[in-house]
């Protein structure tokens, strides 16, 4: 009894059937299972900090730690206006033009506000277009709103920055809005505003809605500077996702937000409906928001990190010198983030299935990477590789991975 065909059998929605996040899919279920039975994996395919020994300041979890008897009822649903104050001030040192109090919505995490947009957004057919390689969730949210994720390209040899002709040539009647994910992830690429402003004329001509993933907008490098691409529309209306996971390192508290600025009144409706989807899930974790506040007033802790002699600095340039030394491997610098998306040459590797190579290099050297096809990256032979482990632990994952591209054949 149980098992039997008789029973009911319940099938997932079909809604999901279109519905791709594959950059927790089976290659990281077979690295759990390795881990289970007591292997070592090295871990190269998670953005999330701290694990890897990047600790959250400690005036960042006192914060909390005294706020906390404050925290436990629902707050208003957009957030707390302390750290709704907080964040207009940070958009406006940005140049985020026409930014209130009230245009500002705490989440857990950008990704809730990223499902909640999409899903007040997007209608059956409508279009949006969204980088390819890009962070899947913006795919995937669009899809299970109903609506079609058409992607651009981003070019490779371009340092990753997004083929303003393949964009153009993407727009159609039915396109509604674009997605800019910068700095990116995977590529690790931080657009000039030059290109930025680029992608801004179209939407302009367009009227298109521009959406701004820029939650690794505190990680750069090189002495470069982030341009936030709503500071270049103020004509157009544009929603800005941003958060503490990557900045602070506090991924597992759950604390992003959206910003909707610009031009507001060609999308009152919209932001009604935004409004409708933020009081239907109540409020965003509290104690979370407590804090964003103290970290986006306080010292930029993770701006050490990001130069010679800081970690991440470091752990880059490392990943990089060995990557673009191994044969057959070529690879861009990444400016910002702490990913770097490395590519097979395909005359020499004849990749077809990037989640085949990505589990062969798991089972023969245990070390685990992203497949490019997780990130709607069509053309075989890319993966993505986290720096944030320790030196010790790239040194030892470069070894392996020139060691098996040594002999590897698809
Ligand atoms: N956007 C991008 C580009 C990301 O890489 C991530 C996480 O990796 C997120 C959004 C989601 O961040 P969170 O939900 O932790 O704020």
């Amino acid at each position: 009894q149980g098992e039997g065909s008789s029973m009911r059998q319940f099938k997932k929605s079909s809604k999901l059937d279109n519905v791709l996040y594959d950059i927790r899919g089976p290659v990281l279920d077979e690295a759990y299972r390795m881990e289970d039975q007591g292997i070592h994996v090295l871990k190269l395919n998670i953005g999330n900090p701290a694990p890897f020994g990047f600790r959250t300041p400690d005036e960042v979890v006192k914060d909390m730690q005294d706020q906390l008897t404050e925290c436990e009822g629902y707050s208003n649903s957009r957030g707390l206006f302390t750290a709704r104050k907080a964040i207009m001030q940070y958009d406006q040192l940005k140049g985020i033009p026409n930014v209130d109090v009230e245009d500002i919505y705490t989440g857990n995490g950008a990704s809730e506000l990223i499902q909640l947009a999409m899903n007040a957004f997007m209608d059956e057919g409508d279009e949006i277009l969204v980088p390819s390689p890009d962070y899947p969730l913006w795919t995937a949210c669009a899809t299970l709103a109903g609506g079609t994720a058409v992607h651009y390209i981003c070019d490779e040899q371009a340092n990753w920055y997004p083929d303003i002709d393949d964009i153009k040539s993407k727009v159609t009647p039915r396109t509604k809005g674009i997605v800019v994910i910068n700095p990116n992830n995977p590529t690790g690429a931080l657009y000039p505003r030059e290109v930025l402003q680029e992608i801004v004329d179209v939407a302009r001509e367009h009227q298109l809605v521009i959406f701004a993933d820029e939650i690794y907008d505190r990680l750069v490098m090189d002495g470069k500077k982030h341009v936030s691409i709503a500071s270049l529309a103020p004509d157009l209306f544009c929603i800005t996702f941003n958060g503490l996971s990557k900045s602070h390192m506090v991924a597992g508290y759950r604390i992003g937000w959206m910003s909707l600025s610009g031009n507001k009144r060609i999308a009152k409706d919209l932001i009604d409906g935004i409004n409708m989807l933020s009081n239907m899930r109540l409020c965003s974790n509290v104690p979370a928001q407590s804090i964003v506040q103290t970290c986006l007033g306080g010292i930029q802790r993770s701006q050490n990190l990001l130069v010679p002699g800081g970690r991440i600095y470091d752990q880059r340039e490392y990943v990089y010198d060995r990557l673009s030394h191994m044969d057959g491997v070529t690879v861009t610098k990444p400016e910002a983030a702490f990913y770097i998306f490395p590519r097979l040459d395909p005359e020499k590797f004849h990749i077809t299935d990037d989640d085949q190579l990505a589990l062969d290099l798991l089972k023969d050297k245990h070390v685990l990477v992203t497949a490019g096809k997780g990130f709607n990256w069509e053309t075989p032979g890319y993966f993505r590789i986290v720096y944030l482990p320790r030196k010790h632990t790239l040194h030892e994952a470069m070894d392996a991975l020139e060691d098996f591209l040594s002999y590897y054949h698809q």
